[in-house]
């Protein structure tokens, strides 16, 4: 089945020249996808006869929205999203006051094996396809009916061990002819792969790097992420230091406070000193704690962000914190309710 949002305007016009067609279907095709169409039925400005044989060999989007859950303190709604092989991945919706926000996955399942972390419990079952990201953020825009500004690579899956797909992705998302959304208003968030960080410096992307260090101390990073033994600290931030110059683009440090393991006045100190003087910002995030882990989160964000200084930080606000709106623990509980079944 070939996913038609997989392809640039560009290769539609070739799969729309091979099927016999005008080259003028891509860019209404394209333009379809980008509204979220889930039927080729929908593609009104197709006739019927493309309509139909369309439909035995391709599919728009390549997914849909399986269920949705409404916050009911914020504007969060957590879509779970059905891809065609029957898969599911999750996709929020955030509402801040520069706009809306889609956070999505970019695999199903994740091979890296943080401790704190719900997405990797079940390890990872395949990567997704450019068109399977891009359909996250047209199903939710179109379901809810708001224009997104801003993507965040940020839901399951580690964007740098799918590479190409999310570079792919980047840049058709960012096509005027299609969901325009500029490359300044996405973030791509990595445990730390190095190779992946030197690679994207020569994109000439205009995104923002994010990278989940949640350690000051090799010894501890590596006790809660298993990428710390091949990229440690020192490393990484070296990768870090290059992406900027290269880039001349300000870098976010994601920090997750677990109280007791990485939140003392010891670990800032280190951490302020091992970012003093880089172009960057730390987001410090309240831990989720999730069933199956027994991290605690600490209260001592604030205090936390005022011993890094010089280096700037600030306590993300957290959204949807009642409907599981992070980190893979809604795929999880539809595996676990669906395993149960059999
Ligand atoms: N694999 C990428 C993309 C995932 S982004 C990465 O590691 O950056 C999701 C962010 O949420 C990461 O910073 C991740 O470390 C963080 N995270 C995962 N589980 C969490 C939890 N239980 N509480 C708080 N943050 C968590």
């Amino acid at each position: 089945m070939d996913n038609l949002a997989d392809l640039t305007p560009e290769e539609l016009e070739e799969y729309f020249i091979s099927l016999g067609q005008p080259k003028f279907r891509a860019k209404q095709a394209f333009s379809w996808i980008a509204k979220g169409v889930t039927e080729f039925e929908q593609m009104t400005n197709f006739p019927k006869a493309l309509q139909k044989q369309l439909k035995g060999v391709a599919t728009p989007l390549g997914a849909k929205i399986c269920e949705k859950f409404e916050s009911a303190i914020d504007e969060t709604v957590k879509y779970l999203i059905q891809l065609n092989d029957g898969n599911l991945i999750e996709t929020v919706l955030m509402s801040y006051h520069h706009g809306y926000t889609v956070c999505i996955s970019t695999e199903v399942g994740c091979a890296m094996g943080c401790a704190f972390c719900a997405s990797t419990l079940g390890g990872l079952v395949r990567r997704l396809t450019p068109g399977e990201m891009l359909a996250q953020v047209a199903l939710v825009s179109a379901d809810s009916g708001h224009k997104v500004s801003n993507i965040v690579l940020m839901g399951i899956g580690e964007p740098m061990d799918n590479y190409e797909n999310v570079v792919k992705f980047i840049r058709l998302v960012n096509r005027p002819e299609g969901m325009n959304i500029g490359q300044r208003h996405i973030s791509l968030s990595t445990c730390g792969w190095v190779n992946g960080i030197d690679r994207l410096a020569e994109e000439n992307l205009g995104i923002t790097l994010c990278v989940s260090l949640h350690a000051a101390f090799d010894e501890k990073r590596t006790a809660m992420m298993p990428i710390n033994k091949k990229h440690p600290i020192h490393t990484l931030l070296a990768a870090c230091r290059r992406y900027t110059e290269k880039t001349g683009r300000r870098m976010i440090f994601e920090y997750a406070l677990i109280k007791g393991v990485n939140d003392t006045p010891q670990d800032a100190k280190r951490l302020s000193e091992l970012l003093r003087g880089m172009l960057c910002h730390v987001n410090v995030i309240p831990v989720n704690p999730i069933q199956e882990t027994n991290f605690e989160r600490s209260e001592r964000g604030e205090a936390f962000c005022r011993q890094l200084a010089p280096v700037t930080a600030t306590v993300r606000r957290e959204l949807g914190s009642d409907i599981n709106a992070s980190c893979g623990q809604l795929r999880r509980r539809k595996l676990e309710e669906k395993g149960s079944e059999n």
